[in-house]
């Protein structure tokens, strides 16, 4: 997984605070994504990695447990809701973004600023 890999790599080199709010929310990312084939959302059955692949399978929206019981408005309603969660991931993943830019610039100006004081020193 990309960002995993990339926190490992880069970000913990440096233990700053940011940094380790920047590890947190990852894990309560991936934590989410997990948690979305595990179970289906709309009966609340456990789902295999099998029944995932399934036909009847969808996210959110029904599982083989329960595509027969659901009728369209309901499949309408838990479209929607999953719509709407997957465009809370979408920001979610904006914002970590803009946490590894940010912590970069600081790194960047952390270095411009040492570099100036051994000028001044020479
Ligand atoms: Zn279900």
């Amino acid at each position: 997984m990309g960002l995993i890999q990339f926190k490992d790599t880069e970000l913990n080199r440096d233990k700053s605070r940011d940094c380790f709010v920047f590890d947190q929310r990852v894990s309560v990312k991936h934590g989410l994504e997990v948690g979305d084939y595990d179970m289906c959302h709309a009966c609340r059955m456990p789902v295999s990695q099998d029944e995932v692949k399934d036909e009847r399978f969808a996210v959110g929206v029904s599982c083989p447990h329960c595509h027969d019981t659901t009728d369209p408005q309901q499949r309408a309603r838990f479209e929607e809701r999953q719509r709407q969660m997957e465009l809370a991931k979408k920001r979610n993943e904006t914002h970590i973004a803009a946490d590894v830019g940010a912590a970069k610039a600081a790194k960047r100006a952390e270095k411009e600023a040492q570099r100036e004081r051994s000028r001044r020193e020479r």
